[in-house]
């Protein structure tokens, strides 16, 4: 099931509570099933959904008590409604307050990720999304494994305006990160995004790649770029990316698509990292900030 269709089957479930006369035990489980199965349905992991579904009546629990009584059906109603709310909400806010990229000083983000989620697209999107916000922005593309690599990068960000560093000939991913980072830090560029190289399974080269370059340039934030069309694989791959690279956010790239989503939403609580951006398109302006309540209640409609 894609998002727009878990939004509209949570928000019809939350509508039925309005036509229930009493809000009562029986309303909530029949209310609970409905959520559960949409959530399930768009690969959110089995236990966050149980919880979710025990916290939610734990939550509710007093206020269903008391017998039928008019005056508070409407408060019945409220404190169900808002308690599904706010436990939708947790799901996708694992309350860690990403890195903020600062003025007037070198903000380096590192970008890891399997091939093929996006990662070269949304560096040169961030890019654009911090030069749009006057941050002095820049790539350096330390990806030596796929060929091509710089040549992507090179023509992204030339269309996009920013500045980008590689090399033809450099065939350690390490040499260059370090060159090209020092080189944008000396230029005082603002914001240094480092892209490097993604492969196609969780290779352990991948992983000592990864923490070579890390370790050269010392990004402030490293950021995984997680393909929400993988669905359930996405929770397995940020927690084996987690052990070695230890991102402190993630950016859900193609949720334009048909994405289901819930896999995403499961690696933010088997993480415990935040989602800062959503990737929905293939243009380079296609990038949206992400806010957990907003989302939700976007997705509520
Ligand atoms: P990388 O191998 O991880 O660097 O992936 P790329 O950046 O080369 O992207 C792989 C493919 O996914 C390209 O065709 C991109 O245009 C596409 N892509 C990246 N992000 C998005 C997105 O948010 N939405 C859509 N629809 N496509 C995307």
């Amino acid at each position: 099931m894609v998002l727009a269709d878990l939004g509209r089957k949570l928000n019809a479930a939350l509508q039925s509570l309005n036509r229930a006369p009493v809000v009562d035990e029986k309303v909530l489980d029949a209310l609970l099933k409905e959520v559960c199965a949409a959530l399930l349905e768009s690969d959110v992991n089995v236990k966050l959904v149980a919880q979710l579904r025990q916290k939610v009546k734990t939550k509710v629990k007093a206020a269903l008590e008391g017998g039928a009584d008019k005056g508070k059906e409407q408060n019945r109603r409220f404190v169900v409604q808002k308690a599904i709310f706010d436990e939708l909400v947790q799901l996708v806010d694992p309350g860690i307050e990403p890195y903020k990229p600062k003025k007037g000083q070198s903000n380096v983000i590192m970008a890891v990720g399997l091939q093929g989620n996006g990662k070269t697209t949304t560096c040169t999107k961030l890019a654009v999304y911090y030069q749009k916000r006057g941050f002095k922005s820049c790539i350096v593309c330390a990806d030596t494994f796929r060929a091509g690599a710089f040549d992507q990068t090179r023509q992204s960000a030339t269309k996009a305006k920013v500045a980008y560093f590689g090399s033809y000939t450099e065939t350690d991913p390490v040499t260059i990160a370090a060159q090209g980072v020092a080189k944008f830090k000396k230029e005082r560029f603002d914001v240094i995004i480092v892209d490097t190289s993604g492969r196609h399974k969780q290779e352990s080269e991948l992983f000592k790649e990864m923490v070579q370059i890390g370790e050269a340039v010392k990004p402030n934030m490293t950021v995984m770029i997680l393909d929400a069309s993988i669905g359930q694989a996405a929770e397995a791959q940020a927690r084996a990316f987690k052990e070695s690279a230890d991102f402190g956010a993630i950016i859900v790239t193609k949720m334009d698509g048909h994405a289901k989503g819930g896999g995403a939403i499961s690696a933010v609580a088997a993480t415990k990292t935040p989602i800062i951006f959503l990737g929905v398109g293939e243009h380079l302006n296609d990038l949206e900030k992400f806010s957990p309540q907003p989302f939700i209640s976007k997705l509520l409609g």
